[in-house]
């Protein structure tokens, strides 16, 4: 069979049949497996009830997995609470049939003014109003106008 490259690292593969679009590294199938459950819970709401179910389960059984993430990954925290800030903006935002060109503005556009006007020099998430991107971390430092 033809080599094919892995959808999760792009490194070529020989697959064992035509349905493998991922190869075999530890990596590459938790993604493929992680992929799967992500496509399934959309798809199949008995699925995604019975996981729903699961989750409860093992978090009644584990009460202090949250606390414990929270203080053991702080800057994920933090990253996750900003996301959530914006989601419920976004919320608001939709429910008051605002214009759809807002989507495409960038978040961080109020957050950097703000740090250029107050002088404030420090580290900011930017983050895409539009789902599917990734929040990235920037520096951001004031510069004199001669610089
Ligand atoms: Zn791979």
């Amino acid at each position: 069979m033809d080599q094919v490259s892995c959808l999760c690292c792009g490194r070529l593969f020989t697959p064992r049949n035509k349905n493998q679009n991922y190869c075999s590294s530890k990596k590459c199938q938790k993604t493929r497996k992680a992929d799967w459950q992500r496509h399934k819970i959309k798809t199949d709401p008995d699925y995604k009830r019975d996981q729903l179910i699961s989750q409860n389960k093992w978090l009644s059984a584990n009460p202090d997995y949250w606390k414990n993430y929270r203080s053991n990954n702080p800057e994920k925290a933090e990253r996750n609470r900003a996301l959530q800030r914006l989601r419920n903006r976004k919320r608001v935002k939709y429910s008051q049939h605002q214009s759809k060109s807002d989507i495409a503005k960038m978040d961080v556009r109020t957050q950097s003014s703000m740090a250029v006007n107050s002088n404030l020099t420090g580290q900011f998430w930017m983050m895409p109003v539009i789902a599917k991107m990734d929040a990235t971390k920037v520096f951001l430092r004031v510069v004199s106008k001669g610089y």
